[in-house]
């Protein structure tokens, strides 16, 4: 089974939601992952089942840095805050390395994760 990880730091939350919901049909097909306060607004605002692991800045991202590691993951979209720093900073770069080492899909803004979601579909 398809299996895809959404994640959003707090400004970019209601974009990913947004996403998720002009994508939810296709979206419910999929096993989806996300980091905990991503996850937990995903089941509260949209009608997916959603894996959440921590929180991004406990550890989440590199939570499913190990799934792309372990090969099981098939793309992340990780909206990301390019404005703000993050106190987790050496963890989403970890997140981003192991995707391309592992030849990963990941698409870190809206644009690329609409390519990324119509690639999964095909
Ligand atoms: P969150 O983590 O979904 O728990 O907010 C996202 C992140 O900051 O990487």
């Amino acid at each position: 089974m398809t299996r895809v990880a959404l994640i959003a730091h707090d400004e970019k939350k209601p974009d990913l939601i947004e996403f998720a919901r002009a994508h939810e049909e296709q979206l419910r097909q999929y096993d989806l992952i996300a980091t905990g306060t991503t996850g937990q607004r995903l089941m509260d605002e949209t009608d997916l089942e959603v894996e959440r692991k921590e929180s991004g800045p406990l550890g989440g991202d590199l939570m499913i840095g190990a799934e792309v590691a372990e090969g099981k993951l098939d793309g992340i979209v990780f909206l990301r805050d390019p404005l703000r720093a993050q106190p987790h900073e050496p963890d989403i770069s970890a997140l981003l390395r192991i995707c391309d080492v592992r030849d990963t899909a990941l698409a870190t803004n809206l644009a690329s994760a609409e390519f990324l979601i119509e690639g999964l579909a095909e």
